[in-house]
């Protein structure tokens, strides 16, 4: 039997896999969404994991598909019990497949400003993959980073933070 003991099909350097082409909630490119892609927050997730998982809550379960026959890899999606609907499901079920990393996207996500709409410049706390397959934690502050957009009312450039 083969071992794939880090990683599926890995497409990047070092391993990691590149995002999707797409949004598994709304199937749209970063490009239309804006934002930054996001793997994890703490209410919502997908990810590929390795070996036996459990975790989750009632409020917040998991659940988790192997993604093929014979390998410990699988995918695991969190999310409020009506979050993850049929197609969303299926789409990170195919891009994990293809050897993509599923994501959704920071409106999906509801990390976007309370007034304009406009993505979250830094959504705390969240799991966020870039361009070249690199997962980063962006840790929590004790700061509002307020809004991106200069015609918002919450508005703040970078000088701007306390
Ligand atoms: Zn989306
Ligand atoms: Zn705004």
């Amino acid at each position: 039997m083969k071992q794939h003991p880090r990683q599926i099909t890995g497409n990047a350097p070092g391993g990691q896999r590149l995002p999707a082409t797409r949004c598994v909630f709304c199937a749209q490119p970063l490009q239309a969404t804006g934002g930054r892609r996001m793997v994890a927050q703490h209410n919502l997730a997908v990810v590929l994991a390795e070996g036996p998982r459990g975790g989750g809550n009632l409020k917040v379960p998991e659940r988790v598909w192997p993604l093929a026959e014979g390998r410990d890899a699988k995918l695991l999606l969190r999310g409020e019990p009506n979050r993850w609907n049929k197609s969303a499901m299926e789409r990170a079920r195919q891009d994990a497949l293809a050897g993509w990393q599923p994501w959704f996207c920071q409106s999906c996500a509801g990390r976007v400003c309370s007034i304009c709409g406009t993505p979250s410049v830094y959504p705390m706390g969240a799991d966020v993959i870039d361009e070249q397959g690199r997962i980063t934690h962006l840790a929590i502050f004790p700061f509002n980073p307020g809004c991106a957009n200069p015609h918002c009312a919450r508005y703040k450039n970078k000088d701007q933070n306390l």
